[in-house]
């Protein structure tokens, strides 16, 4: 019997390896929807950068669904029960999402579903190995990454290989017209979003482009060149993955099909990064908002509104640091090392809050994830799961000669001092008067003075942090 389906799309807007989109496919006529839920996802609604991302994602997926997809703003148990009414629908199908809110709300709703006589086909396609599958032998989850990686995932059944589009697609007809993406204003009202959309393309077969691009030119030497943020050997998939254009299955399969060497090892584990920080939210949903070790619980952050806006708008006087800030502005992303960089400045440095931090990545990276964004920070701060030890500060000077030799990324986005000699890029306060002058640079007009002596911080980072007795590792 031909059925109809809702194939709802949330974090897997792609119509290859698609488990639930194909398993509609399969069954019968489909309706392609997308929800945009601020209803129930309270604190964790989704930042500015990611909706303009969005945006220009469902304009993608739009196409290639043919200008099937209806999309909707609002409770989502409202919208599915109106579509069910009208089109006499048998199923819904969607691919599992793992933040606490909309664990929370799917599993309500599929009882809803269920009471009500409607078929609910719920599949996995956003993750290698889903939380539940990988646990200690005890049966309790991992907490540490290299256990969790080679004797969890690596021992687990491999991933899958990625399935391919459906054949056909036959879509239910509607008589009106469908809304327009611009219905769910995701982009914003003061158009600051020119250069994010300068930067990327978007969209199934644009991911499928950026990992062909790293696979040829990135993964050969991954290993070594992934900390150097002027070099190309980073995929910049992370938006793809997060707004599922493309599968961690798709991108592990070809990466293993490309080769086998540590490159390509150590760029497998990194998915394993990814792994872990969702199977840690799965497990403590408290992740983004909580420490996950509770000693951290009485640590006293320091206020400072002048401090975190210059942190923000990147003009600390930290070259690395504020190039990286700037990344983020400009483009929506900012290299992995430089994101430890400018984390380890604000929370051990400046010595504020990491949920500042996590915040301000939410609001400003088109891949913000919860569970990456939230791990990444807390492992910063050094009160996550297996997280970086309390006097692992990172020096934005030493960072900066050592990742940025040439200076390439610094001066890209810190156009001030494009014309300091290497030698006092990344600590123009240093630098004779004969030579700032020779740069252009006036430190304090055109260039920022170090809001924070790095010194005198990190000893008094070093302080504060031993005061907690952070030797001991005292879970919550
Ligand atoms: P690649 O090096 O090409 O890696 C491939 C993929 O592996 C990435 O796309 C990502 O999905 C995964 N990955 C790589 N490194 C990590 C990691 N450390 N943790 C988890 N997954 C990883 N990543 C996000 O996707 N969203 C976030 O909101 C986010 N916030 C972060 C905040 C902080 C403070 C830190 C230190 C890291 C954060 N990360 C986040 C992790 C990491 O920085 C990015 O995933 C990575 O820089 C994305 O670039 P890429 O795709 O070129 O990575």
């Amino acid at each position: 019997m031909v059925k109809k389906v809702i194939h709802w799309f949330r974090q897997d807007l792609r119509l290859s390896d698609n488990p639930a989109f194909l398993a509609a496919c399969e069954a019968g006529d489909v309706l392609p929807v997308y929800i945009l839920d601020d209803v129930n996802s309270g604190e964790a609604s989704m930042g500015a950068a990611s909706r303009v991302w969005l945006h220009h994602s469902l304009e993608s997926l739009q196409k290639s669904l043919q200008g099937n997809l209806q999309v909707f703003a609002g409770n989502p148990q409202i919208i599915l029960e109106n579509l069910i009414k009208t089109h006499k629908i048998d199923a819904v199908h969607w691919n599992r999402c793992y933040e606490p809110w909309r664990i929370q709300r799917d599993k309500h709703l599929k009882e809803w579903l269920q009471e009500s006589g409607v078929e609910v086909g719920s599949f996995n396609g956003s993750l290698l190995w889903e939380p539940w599958e990988v646990l200690k032998k005890d049966d309790t989850p991992y907490k540490v990454f290299t256990p969790f990686y080679r004797r969890g995932c690596l021992a687990a059944a491999p991933p899958h290989d990625p399935l391919p589009a459906p054949s056909t697609m036959s879509f239910i007809k509607t008589d009106e017209e469908n809304s327009p993406i611009t219905s769910l204003k995701l982009l914003p009202e003061i158009s600051w979003d020119r250069s994010i959309i300068e930067y990327w393309h978007f969209g199934e077969d644009a991911a499928q482009e950026k990992l062909d691009i790293f696979l040829n030119n990135g993964l050969s030497d991954y290993k070594d060149g992934r900390n150097f943020p002027a070099q190309k050997n980073v995929s910049q998939l992370s938006p793809y993955l997060h707004f599922g254009e493309i599968s961690p299955n798709q991108i592990w399969t070809a990466a293993r099909q490309s080769g086998s060497d540590r490159n390509v090892d150590h760029f497998c584990s990194e998915l394993g990064w990814r792994e872990f920080s969702h199977n840690l939210l799965y497990f403590n949903p408290e992740l983004p908002e909580q420490n996950l070790q509770s000693k951290f619980d009485n640590f006293q952050w320091r206020y400072s509104d002048d401090d975190l806006k210059a942190w923000q708008q990147g003009q600390t006087g930290y070259p690395i640091v504020d190039a990286g800030m700037r990344e983020l502005w400009q483009t929506g992303y900012m290299h992995n090392r430089v994101r430890m960089i400018v984390g380890s400045f604000l929370v051990k440095n400046l010595l504020l809050d990491w949920r500042l931090g996590e915040r301000w990545f939410w609001d400003c990276l088109v891949d913000a994830d919860m569970a990456n964004n939230s791990a990444g920070w807390q492992w910063i701060a050094g009160c996550g799961a297996d997280a970086a030890p309390y006097f692992r500060i990172f020096n934005p000077v030493t960072q900066g000669q050592k990742f940025d030799k040439t200076g390439d990324y610094t001066r890209k986005y810190v156009p001030e001092l494009k014309n300091m000699p290497e030698k006092y890029l990344f600590n123009p306060w240093e630098a004779p008067q004969a030579v700032l002058e020779q740069a252009g640079v006036v430190l304090g007009e055109n260039y920022p003075q170090p809001v924070i002596d790095i010194k005198q911080s990190r000893e008094r980072a070093l302080n504060a942090f031993q005061d907690l007795k952070v030797g001991e590792f005292v879970e919550r």
